[in-house]
């Protein structure tokens, strides 16, 4: 039997082999149909179909067309197999009588990686397609145009991908401008609104840079052509990457208001579509199996190279103001998790953990085993996977080019990151220095780390046996306080302040910390200003306001 999934638009389906159709919920707009003869492996079967939206009516839009800016995605054609969709809220369930429902299969289950996770029913797939709208406007889909025409009152445009592509794909149409440039043998263009003319540049700036950086870090880039396409804030506030097309919000690019002065915050419509660019790689080249932690290979990698991105171009302050919002958004955000939160490897799918937690994770790794070499590890990750067949990669196979490549003291870290949700306590204590003979400066910082399990429900835990767990107690403390068993190695800062009171790096290290109570002494060269412990919060700290203290003389 078949299972097709559509939509309530006005459908028709046409096997070309005999079908019964034996169940059809037009609640749920789900067939089954029964094949007369059966399909063999190997077989083919083609169904022909139409949609047509149900007419529009004074209080309901039933057409996703509009008169100027239309996107529409794949969703509105048919689908095979079983749509999912199902009660995830198990209290719901329990109210009805459903047992508990099943989440997506682990990634260490062989069994389960044949389909990705942008994709049910189809693997790689030829795409070709001609699309017509209203003679003054201009229709994109992905793929390069290979023909356009005029017939009657419709405008024609027939486009086709040279490469198999993932079935995902969408359809835009509006009176366009458009502004064209160039990166190596690669066509840049935005289509643009009239008067929307804002931001193109800073998109601009962003194709090109991630273009560089993912091209010259992984694999070279698949298509030979590149494009951002508005659309209107209607249909949501975010944008999309289909092959070599990007259709992007007017609400978070075009008609942006951006304020990336010294003291405003990131240039946003740069760095979204740096994303989204790099989404051409990481999830248009490299796809995950549909199972656990598969977002990690597209979302979090996509973060991970916007964050170099922005450290690359706009400099360290963006970069670390990027970082801060991630962390403040991830700390933020699970606790508001109904369900449960898994470590980023194994994660359901949330933005908190693939967007915020995998930025702040993929950037720490970078600093810890070095850009390089972590770069390093992703080409050879993206030789191996590209465009792969089924089975499909999963966030195992991922970590474990990153295993390769990371020394063993530093192991740890992957524990920490990937396979468990680890969050640190680091603070300075108290410091101070004092001047010596010689005119250099020693500064004595006492200050604690350490760091705790959550499980998927958010209960604290210090490891799984006793020895896993260290503790520090003075006479004073009537408890204990726990850490995981460290042996971390943590940045130690002492900054200055130059003649224009800006803040000067004096000295920045990793120690080698294996208590939760430390003291220690370093002499720098300059007038120190302020300490702190992990200074630029790389680690995933549950109070980042603490790990800075003012030397107070
Ligand atoms: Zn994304």
């Amino acid at each position: 039997s078949l299972f097709l999934d559509h939509n309530d638009a006005i459908s028709t389906f046409e096997f070309d082999k005999e079908t019964d159709l034996v169940l059809e919920d037009t609640l749920y707009n789900f067939d089954i149909y029964r094949l007369k003869k059966p399909l063999y492996p190997g077989d083919s079967l083609k169904l022909s179909f139409s949609v047509k939206n149900k007419p529009n009516t004074s209080i309901r839009k039933n057409s996703s067309v509009v008169s100027n800016g239309t996107f529409i995605n794949n969703r509105l054609f048919p689908t095979f197999g079983y749509p999912g969709g199902e009660l995830t809220d198990d209290k719901t369930r329990e109210k009805y009588d459903l047992p508990p429902n099943k989440l997506k299969p682990h990634p260490s289950d062989s069994t389960a990686l044949g389909n990705t996770y942008i994709s049910k029913d189809a693997d790689w797939i030829d795409f070709e397609a001609t699309v017509s709208t209203s003679k003054d406007q201009i229709a994109i889909a992905p793929g390069y145009l290979q023909k356009e025409w005029i017939e009657g009152d419709r405008r024609y445009f027939h486009y086709k991908m040279d490469s198999k592509i993932l079935n995902f794909y969408a359809f835009n149409s509006a009176k366009y401008e458009v502004v064209q440039d160039q990166w190596n043998d690669v066509k840049l263009e935005i289509y643009y609104h009239k008067d929307h003319d804002y931001n193109l540049d800073r998109m601009m700036k962003g194709m090109k840079a991630a273009l560089e950086y993912c091209s010259s870090n992984f694999s070279p880039y698949q298509h030979r052509q590149l494009r951002i396409i508005e659309f209107p804030r209607t249909s949501g506030g975010f944008a999309q990457s289909f092959p070599n097309t990007v259709p992007f919000s007017e609400d978070i690019g075009f008609i942006a208001k951006v304020d990336d002065s010294e003291e405003g915050g990131n240039d946003y419509a740069f760095f979204v579509s740096v994303h989204e660019v790099a989404h051409q790689w990481w999830a248009h080249q490299v796809i995950g199996a549909d199972v656990l932690g598969a977002t990690m290979l597209s979302e979090s990698l996509s973060e991970y190279v916007t964050l170099k991105v922005i450290e690359q171009v706009n400099g360290k302050k963006k970069m670390r103001k990027f970082l801060k919002r991630s962390l403040d958004t991830y700390l933020t955000q699970r606790t508001f998790e109904r369900k449960r939160e898994n470590a980023l490897m194994y994660n359901d799918g949330q933005g908190y953990i693939h967007y915020q937690k995998g930025s702040l994770v993929f950037y720490a790794l970078s600093d810890y085993i070095g850009e390089k070499t972590l770069n390093k590890a992703l080409s050879k990750y993206v030789k191996k996977v590209a465009f792969q067949e089924p089975p499909y990669t999963t966030s195992i196979d991922l970590l474990n080019h990153i295993k390769e490549v990371t020394p063993d003291s530093l192991n740890y870290l992957l524990d920490d990151m990937f396979e468990t949700i680890t969050l640190y306590q680091n603070r300075v204590v108290e410091t101070k220095s004092e001047k010596l003979d010689n005119g250099k400066y020693k500064v004595d910082i006492e200050f604690k780390v350490s760091k705790y399990r959550n499980d998927e429900k958010g209960r604290a835990f210090y490891g799984d046996r006793e020895k896993d767990s260290i503790t520090y107690q003075t006479d004073e403390m009537k408890k204990p306080e726990y850490s995981v068993f460290l042996e971390d190695y943590i940045d130690i800062g002492i900054f200055g302040e130059d003649d224009d009171e800006n803040e000067t790096e004096l000295y920045l290290k990793k120690h080698k910390i294996s208590s939760i109570h430390n003291k220690i002494s370093i002499i720098v060269d300059k007038e120190p200003k302020e300490v702190g412990i992990d200074p630029y919060n790389k680690l995933i700290d549950t109070n980042s306001e603490d790990n800075r203290k003012k030397i107070e003389n």
